[in-house]
């Protein structure tokens, strides 16, 4: 590892956990977060977790799991280019997605139009309640007992409203701050990692082609060098090709950018971080490239009528799953009836949020169907 910057992460210099416990002799700080965060339920759930394809649909398309590796190994290259904390850039990433309902964004929107009146469902909100309290496996606390700097790099939005009731990683929505350098690139890593996954998710399926794809100019100027290179090349190789240098140029782009950004702040400390504005960026060249792509994906492929299908039937299996339950919580499992009583309605989303997407399935078959057994 390289030198810290001195305005990186510390786990030395840690603001702590919830719970006071024993420093390990091994590992760091923010090691044992990652390594907490790796055994827990909630993250074997995410390899049955979607975000624009369902599971079933096939098995090469990614995962919750497999985006949330891809998204660890972009963020851990810039980290380590930027001499930030590499271990605590891992965890963010690993624990970003934790908190998602099954069935992507689709689920998400349903489970927050039944929680509407009930304080709403955010997966943010979502990730940061799996590592504080619903994740029970150890005997001293519940929740998995995580450094303030990781809590601070899960929570990317929170509502005011809900930033009051959180206390110390809600403060900087109140105080209009910013989170660690960290948790700014991982967030750069996450869209960097779906955006370029999409695409070739997207071709994998059928549902976009190359051709359409050369509207992008992100897209259409790297195929044109790899093609131009590789006149014959067969087009699994040709599009994995175009999507690596894709990645690359713009990882490259927001290292440069961000490097300079930090080095006109002169930034002495990770206080300095939090009171500057953002400083993990992509050029203004780069930044419109991107959202150009972001855009056509949004129209092409999440839009497209047979995602839209999908969504439709995952809507409804998640909203007849609330209702069901929130009108007979005698319905769910023990434990989680147990917290009905503290919040019915929370304690129904928790169970729906913590679902994978087979098992949100089977579950409806299970409730809404005579012929299958329970
Ligand atoms: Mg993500």
């Amino acid at each position: 590892m390289n030198t810290l910057a001195v305005y990186a992460a510390n786990p030395e210099a840690t603001i702590g956990r919830r719970f006071e416990e024993p420093a390990s002799s091994l590992r760091n700080a923010f090691q044992r977060d990652r390594d907490r965060i790796i055994h827990s339920t909630a993250f074997r759930r995410l390899e049955y977790k979607t975000q624009v394809f369902v599971n079933h649909e096939g098995d090469l398309f990614r995962t919750r799991l497999t985006h949330s590796l891809e998204v660890a190994q972009i963020a851990r290259g810039i980290a380590r280019t930027l001499n930030l904390h590499e271990d605590l850039t891992e965890a963010i990433a690993l624990a970003h997605d934790l908190g998602h309902t099954p069935f992507g964004h689709a689920g998400q929107d349903a489970l927050n139009d039944c929680m509407r009146d009930y304080g709403g469902f955010e997966h943010n909100l979502q990730s940061l309640r799996v590592v504080d309290q619903l994740e029970h496996r150890y005997a001293e606390f519940d929740g998995l007992n995580l450094t303030f700097e990781l809590r601070e790099g899960i929570l990317k939005h929170c509502s005011l409203k809900n930033a009051k009731q959180l206390g110390d990683v809600g403060q900087r929505f109140i105080d209009k701050t910013n989170p660690s350098l960290e948790a700014q690139l991982t967030n750069f890593a996450d869209e960097i990692a779906y955006n370029n996954h999409d695409i070739d998710d997207g071709l994998r399926s059928g549902l976009i082609t190359i051709e359409q794809l050369q509207e992008v100019a992100l897209f259409n100027s790297q195929l044109q060098i790899v093609k131009a290179k590789h006149p014959k090349l067969e087009q699994r190789r040709l599009i994995h090709e175009t999507v690596r240098r894709m990645i690359n140029i713009l990882v490259v782009d927001l290292c440069e950018t961000s490097a300079q950004n930090i080095q006109k702040l002169a930034p002495e400390s990770i206080q300095d971080i939090r009171n500057a504005p953002y400083l993990i960026a992509f050029s203004a060249e780069i930044s419109q490239q991107n959202l150009a792509l972001k855009q056509f994906l949004r129209k092409n492929l999440y839009h497209h009528y047979k995602v839209n299908r999908m969504s439709a039937k995952a809507v409804r299996i998640v909203k007849e799953l609330f209702q069901v339950f929130f009108s007979d919580p005698s319905l769910m499992p023990p434990e989680h009836l147990q917290n009905a009583n503290i919040d019915k309605a929370r304690a129904v989303a928790d169970y729906i949020a913590g679902m994978t997407d087979r098992f949100a399935i089977r579950e409806h078959r299970r409730l809404f169907t005579v012929e299958e057994s329970l």
